[in-house]
């Protein structure tokens, strides 16, 4: 059918209202001629020739080979750089990295794709235009970027119960991340949700902080691998509990999550159990939206792929991990498909008459984060507070101080960091400190902080607002907006 059959369908079936069938459509319409030529490339600024979005395994991995192809990659790390390796603690089953800490995985990942030349931008990613060629991707600080291929690794994000209480105890006891808040259940008693292998490992880096910890499985067996079942026998502290469901999770705004209601779906009763952390592993949905209708995704919202290569339906754009992959979901796999999706991505700019002699031509059109960021710094310097009392006087002195409670322990924490030194340099007016709680535990328990990162913000002395979790840069500026 032509373009303009389509397009006539499409008018039509607007009017009618079946949006459905239309957004179907949609892709086949605006899909743009992608094609590569070197004036009309000239005409552009912003030019990326690899764009790789996303931090976890796949986008490290596939920064990397985008980068030793000797292509300009532009590695766009979102707001929980790293990804789901950089919430767990020891990792078995990488090939050749023996009983590491998945956090110390992704920073050598990093580290290693930083060596290569892959340029890092600490920034979400808002929108991404597919319907012109190069693909228009927008980041939520405002950066514009063409991108003459996408390699797209946003993985997946941990699936909620949606009990009551659930959203209202959030960071406040409810959590995904034992890593990060395990520290804040110091003798108390916790419930992990779910029976996969992140339930076991949030139940073995919580055992040796909280007194008690108990599984809660909806079924009556775990689908954990039996090697990481056999790791719970030696541990005392740890118990199972099959066939029981959450329904609702209590609190105070003050305390935080008190009790959980269960219900045993063997013998029909409820119980009320006292708890002062509810730790969430229940697996996790595919961060697909922003190719949503642009690509083809399934019908539980991955995107497919074209046979044994990592190409999605739209030329010049590639995706790799788990928000493509609903079978392996493994690191190590992720990490596999993020070199393929590279290696599709780099044949793609050959095919298309990008080469070397091309790229260097272009070089001035390139986009570079790191220049725009120089131009526009202040070098404000950032103080870290190492007493109460240091603290009581900054945050009695400046009129307005924004902090940023951390730990060295914390993989969001120490993800957040860019962001936060990158809004105190462009708001030069505002006091930026940051306060390590492991240093001064009486600031932790002052503001009775249960999660990290909090950012909290302090007007003439007293406290205006907080919100918990790293965020992206325009998120916090926007945050730090709304409370003043
Ligand atoms: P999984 O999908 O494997 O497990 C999710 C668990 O949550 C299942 O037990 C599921 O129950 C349960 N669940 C789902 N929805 C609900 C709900 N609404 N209420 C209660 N329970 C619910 O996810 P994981 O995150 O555990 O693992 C994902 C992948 O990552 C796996 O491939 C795993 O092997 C891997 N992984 C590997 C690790 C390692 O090797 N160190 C560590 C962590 C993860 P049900 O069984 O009834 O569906």
């Amino acid at each position: 059918m032509s373009q303009k059959s389509l397009q006539f369908i499409y008018i039509i079936l607007l009017a009618t209202g079946l949006y459905g069938i239309v957004f179907s459509l949609n892709k086949f319409i605006h899909k743009p001629s992608v094609g590569i030529s070197a004036h009309e490339l000239s005409q552009k600024e912003n030019l990326v020739p690899v764009v790789v979005i996303g931090s976890g395994c796949a986008g490290y991995a596939a920064a990397l080979y985008g980068a030793r192809g000797k292509m300009k990659t532009v590695l766009l790390a979102g707001n929980q750089p790293g990804g789901q390796l950089s919430g767990t603690t020891r990792v078995e089953n990488f090939p050749a990295l023996v009983d590491q800490l998945g956090p110390d995985i992704m920073q050598k990942m990093q580290k290693q794709a930083e060596q290569f030349g892959v340029e890092i931008v600490y920034d979400t990613v808002q929108s991404i235009d597919c319907s012109k060629y190069p693909y228009e991707v927008r980041t939520q600080g405002g950066k514009d970027i063409n991108a003459l291929t996408i390699v797209y690794t946003t993985g997946a994000s941990p699936v909620t119960l949606g009990v009551t209480g659930e959203d209202e105890y959030w960071g406040k006891g409810v959590t995904t991340c034992a890593i990060c808040d395990a520290p804040f259940h110091k003798g108390k008693d916790v419930i992990v949700v779910g029976g996969g292998d992140s339930a076991i490992e949030e139940a073995l880096q919580l055992s040796s902080y909280a007194r008690s910890v108990t599984i809660v499985v909806r079924k009556d067996y775990m689908r954990a691998a039996p090697s990481m079942q056999d790791r719970l026998k030696a541990v005392e502290n740890v118990s199972v509990m099959y066939n029981a469901e959450v329904k609702k999770i209590n609190g105070s705004e003050n305390e935080g999550v008190s009790s959980v209601e269960l219900y045993s779906n063997k013998t029909q009763e409820a119980s009320l159990m006292e708890v002062s952390g509810v730790f969430l592993a229940i697996g996790h949905k595919p961060n697909s939206a922003l190719l949503r209708g642009c690509v083809d995704l399934d019908s539980d919202g991955y995107i497919k792929t074209k046979g044994k290569s990592q190409e999605t339906s739209m030329a010049g754009i590639f995706a790799a991990g788990d928000v493509e992959d609903k079978v392996y979901r493994q690191a190590g796999v992720a990490a596999g498909s993020g070199i393929k999706a590279a290696l599709d991505a780099l044949s793609f700019l050959q095919a298309h008459g990008f080469n070397a002699a091309l790229a260097e031509q272009l070089e001035p059109n390139y986009f570079s984060a790191k220049k725009a960021a120089a131009q526009k710094q202040s070098n404000v310097a950032i103080e870290t507070i190492t007493s109460a009392n240091d603290f009581d006087q900054i945050r009695t002195k400046h009129a307005v101080v924004v902090v940023d409670f951390y730990a060295n322990f914390c993989p969001s924490c120490t993800y957040f960091t860019p962001t936060f030194e990158s809004v105190a340099q462009q708001l030069p007016d505002i006091t930026f400190v940051k306060v390590n709680i492991d240093d001064v535990p009486s600031l932790a328990n002052r503001y009775k902080i249960s999660s990290i990162p909090t950012i909290m913000i302090f007007k003439n002395s007293e406290r205006a607002g907080s919100t918990i979790g790293a965020v992206s840069e325009a998120e916090f500026k926007a945050f730090i907006k709304k409370v003043l």
